[in-house]
């Protein structure tokens, strides 16, 4: 079992604490008000997508699809939460078993079911660079502290590196990598003819889904990876994203003009010569706030990524 990780502390600074304490002073507490919280039994919900459910709960959104010899899962939700997860999907689909597991990216909050699904004889289908960071010991800015690595077990094995697609109960499931979105192995899933697309962790439907700065991400590659998603919908899309309410094809369409604005605001703030502290000062996308919530986090990790590609030492 991973235990040194905390998911998502970073997410939980507010802006006034971001600025004049810094993250590392408000870790401790807040990782600690978030543990003790995150220890009472996870309360999860199922909302039918049309063809496959959306489960919500369990650390991150899952979609279950009932198949002949078992369920197909995308993501997992956070370890402590995999029993009351393999339930809901039980009791979802009709099937004992998940047959297929797809991990969008290797965060804690989407590979904690990952160990129940492998010693269940489960494929389990990742990018390269996913199984490549749950078989080592991990640092993120996502979380408090280093992550043990998975047991062998629980590692993907079957893994792409660009784009695949398999058959499931007689629908074609797609997925393809979105490169340097949020990590550096995001996948997006996608059901054609059900008009579904689970998004992964470069949407949130009412947060500001921070990058990875440190391993890999980059603000562009959010920006292409909402390019790559508003085409491939309509506005009656239904879309799973990692985290918060289910959205549609629109909401995509809306997030990849709100992206496309800030990386040109972020240019111009280069060449004015600011540094992070002061884009948070300036927030950006304060409009957005009552929706979204707080973007310090993320304003701070995107533009410190745009300086990592474009400035040089
Ligand atoms: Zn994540």
């Amino acid at each position: 079992m991973r235990s040194t990780g905390t998911p998502t502390t970073a997410d939980r600074l507010s802006r006034r604490g971001f600025l004049g304490a810094g993250a590392a002073a408000l870790g401790a507490p807040l990782a600690s008000a978030f543990a003790s919280g995150s220890r009472q039994a996870a309360r999860l919900t199922s909302t039918d997508l049309g063809g496959v459910t959306l489960i919500q709960g369990a650390g991150c959104n899952v979609v279950a699809m009932a198949g002949p010899d078992g369920a197909l899962m995308i993501d997992g939700g956070l370890a402590e939460n995999a029993d009351a997860l393999l339930d809901a999907v039980r009791d979802a689909t009709g099937n004992s078993r998940v047959h297929t597991l797809i991990n969008t990216h290797w965060h804690p909050e989407h590979t904690g079911a990952n160990e129940a699904v492998g010693r269940d004889g489960g494929v389990i289908i990742a990018h390269e660079t996913t199984r490549m960071y749950v078989s080592n010991a991990v640092y993120s800015v996502t979380f408090e502290g280093r992550l043990a690595p998975l047991p062998q077990v629980a590692r993907p094995n079957r893994t792409t590196r660009a784009a695949d697609s398999l058959e499931f109960a007689g629908q074609r499931v797609d997925y393809e990598h979105l490169p340097s979105a949020h990590t550096d192995g995001d996948l997006y899933v996608r059901f054609p003819s059900l008009n579904v697309l689970a998004a992964g962790g470069v949407v949130s439907g009412e947060a500001w889904p921070i990058l990875d700065y440190r391993n890999g991400a980059w603000y562009g590659g959010r920006v292409r990876a909402l390019e790559r998603l508003a085409e491939m919908v309509d506005v009656d899309t239904r879309v799973a994203p990692a985290h918060g309410r289910p959205i549609t094809g629109a909401d995509i369409v809306r997030h990849r003009d709100i992206y496309q604005e800030l990386f040109l605001t972020m240019i111009d703030y280069m060449n004015m010569g600011l540094g992070p502290e002061d884009v948070v000062e300036r927030n950006p996308l304060s409009e957005y706030e009552a929706e979204f919530g707080d973007p310090s986090t993320f304003l701070d990790g995107a533009y410190r990524s745009m300086l990592i590609a474009y400035v040089p030492d």
